[in-house]
């Protein structure tokens, strides 16, 4: 019979052998258990925390490519990857309301950056419209906020963010600056464009250009019968040359309107998330050139 002390050899072996030893012979490049990780509540944000985080933080997002925030629903694995997380982003006011709940039952316990604290905003009664991120001067002060709590999470990566942030505010401001030439050839009396919902209120204000919607500042419910109604005469009494799709909702509300109203469509706006990587706003700074760009083409007085 075997000796005790041989049995407990034997099992600390056996246990060696189906734990160990796998972890050992697992290749270095698929352990990436030691890298930072920044969950993001949707694309944008995650494309803006991948430009300013330290080389070799994985940054994700819970609600990806052309989906639509507002009416997100979690899985189960959503609620893991933000337990794995070492910091989390959201945009706040309201803007991606399930994130809280999410946050509290995945048992993450550290701390949510609200990009959006601190940022004016346009109100309507107690409403505010939640896509700040439409204006680039909006966005800088996110991301000034957004290196910072980097810089808090990561001290010892401090001098790196603000290099990054620095380079990343020169590009936007690049940005901004072919934003406002491709749309200094806009009429004033052509820069009235319809939306299916209202997010580009922010990019509007800065750029001088009036959004109509028949959707409101989220996409919870779909518009009465009588706010469609109500676009389409405003369409044909202000002569509205185009009306936009949005890469986050359905085109057939849009498409509506543009028949019943005798206006076309101008194209597709990218409004609460990114295109796919390798499409036309796989990036924050490259969705406001598209839309800048497809607004100017749409709207231009023609040869
Ligand atoms: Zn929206």
């Amino acid at each position: 019979m075997p000796s005790k002390s041989s049995v407990r050899r034997r099992q600390a072996l056996a246990w060696l052998c189906a734990t160990a030893l796998p972890l050992l012979a697992r290749p270095a490049a698929a352990d990436n258990t030691s890298a930072p990780r920044i969950v993001a509540s949707f694309s944008i944000l995650a494309d803006v925390a991948r430009e300013l985080a330290p080389a070799g933080t994985e940054v994700t997002a819970l609600v990806g490519p052309d989906a639509d925030a507002h009416v997100f629903e979690a899985r189960p694995a959503d609620g893991r990857r933000l337990a794995q997380a070492d910091l989390v982003l959201m945009n706040g006011l309201n803007f991606e309301g399930w994130m809280e709940r999410l946050v509290n039952v995945s048992g993450y316990r550290g701390t949510v950056v609200v990009l959006s604290e601190g940022v004016p905003t346009r109100q309507a009664g107690r409403a505010v419209d939640p896509h700040i991120w439409q204006d680039p001067a909006l966005m800088r002060r996110c991301v000034a906020q957004l290196a910072s709590a980097l810089q808090q999470r990561w001290p010892a990566q401090a001098a790196e963010i603000q290099a990054r942030e620095a380079a990343y505010l020169r590009r936007l401001d690049d940005t901004d600056a072919r934003i406002r030439t491709l749309l200094a050839a806009v009429p004033r009396a052509q820069r009235r464009v319809i939306t299916s919902h209202d997010a580009f209120g922010y990019f509007g204000a800065a750029y001088g250009i009036d959004f109509i919607a028949p959707q409101g500042w989220n996409t919870h419910s779909e518009p009465s019968a009588a706010a469609v109604g109500r676009i389409v005469r405003q369409v044909q009494a202000m002569g509205v040359r185009a009306i936009f799709v949005e890469n986050i909702s359905d085109p057939r509300l849009v498409q509506r309107i543009a028949s019943e109203g005798g206006a076309r469509v101008g194209g597709t706006l990218y409004s609460d998330a990114l295109s796919r990587p390798g499409g036309p706003a796989d990036t924050y700074l490259r969705l406001l050139e598209h839309n800048a760009r497809t607004l100017a083409e749409a709207l231009a007085p023609g040869p």
